[in-house]
């Protein structure tokens, strides 16, 4: 019987579980629908689906195989030392002991960690970021963040919550976010930001072929304007690039990366969204930009199974196991 390796990565809406073999290819890929948590129950309902989740992958013919430890990314504030999440609003999570939960369904090795990092962890062993040991790998898609790899190790900061610059604000902007605050970065560079100011645009006249869609406008329709020419729907991912640019402008002064790596379902866009950032951190940080590269991100959803995976492997001593 060969050994095999869990991969997950907890989503507000969708769980995928992946399984690899020995050399960490990935052999099977299942997902379910994330259980709500349970008045009384909690988390447990959900954590009971997992596990049989991942069992079933293990001893499925296919794959067959002895599970040896697994890997779970969530989006939230995590303890990944102690394996706790403390706080994850889209799953309705509280201080949930998951790697312990885990290990007592499972009886392996669970490791944890926040879901932007095991993308970038993801990014790092395989995609983008392979052989790169200082670079910021952003994912936008319903919001913004950043996961931050120093010296090869990655940054989760005193408590956890390292790299969550869609939350830093953008002077003028008053748009309400789903924090509380108002103006963060997320209500203008993320699908939902796109979308808000593509509604406004529309409501003004402008960007004639998605007055359709209005009231159900989505980044991606704005995408496909682009696509088609349109100059205000061009200016608006222009605008979503800049601004990205410019906040990172602040990270590349702290941090002196190598390499920005650009992913989430917003990154689809290519250059659209890229070419913005290039040149507003050239302006920016014109010292850097003979190294500096923006590159989009290569694996895909794979990467954030990969980087729950490797999560505690490679670069990162205080993950506990
Ligand atoms: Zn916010």
């Amino acid at each position: 019987m060969r050994d095999v390796y869990a991969g997950i990565d907890i989503g507000g809406t969708n769980t995928v579980v992946g399984l690899f073999d020995e050399r960490m290819n990935l052999v099977m890929k299942s997902s379910f629908a994330t259980v709500k948590p349970d008045r009384i129950a909690g988390a447990a309902p959900m954590l009971d689906r997992l596990a049989e989740e991942v069992l079933r992958l293990a001893e499925d013919s296919g794959a067959g195989g002895r599970l040896r430890r697994v890997g779970i990314g969530v989006p939230g504030q995590i303890d990944a030392a102690l394996g706790i999440v403390r706080d994850a609003s889209n799953l309705g999570w509280r201080d949930v002991r998951l790697a312990a939960e885990m290990k007592k369904r499972l009886d392996v090795p669970v490791v944890i960690e926040h879901d932007v990092r095991s993308y970038a962890k993801g990014e790092a062993v395989g995609g983008a970021g392979k052989s790169c040991r200082d670079f910021i790998c952003l994912t936008v898609g319903t919001g913004i963040a950043a996961a931050i790899m120093v010296d090869g190790a990655m940054v989760r900061g005193a408590n956890g919550l390292a790299g969550e610059f869609g939350h830093d604000i953008v002077d003028g902007e008053a748009a309400p976010c789903a924090c509380g605050k108002s103006g963060c970065l997320e209500t203008i560079a993320s699908a939902t930001g796109i979308a808000r100011l593509a509604e406004e645009l529309v409501l003004s006249g402008r960007i004639p072929e998605l007055a359709a869609r209005r009231g159900s406008i989505t980044a991606q329709h704005v995408y496909q304007a682009c696509m088609q020419g349109d100059p205000d729907a061009k200016a608006l991912f222009e605008r979503v690039g800049t601004l990205i640019g410019r906040k990172l402008a602040g990270l590349v002064y702290a941090l002196d990366p190598e390499l920005i790596i650009v992913g989430g379902g917003v990154a689809a866009a290519g250059d659209l969204l890229l070419e913005p950032i290039r040149q507003e951190l050239r302006r920016h940080c014109p010292h850097q930009a003979s190294y500096l590269k923006v590159a989009a991100a290569q694996l895909g959803d794979e990467a954030g199974l990969i980087g729950a995976l490797h999560t505690g492997l490679i670069g990162d001593e205080r993950a506990g196991m």
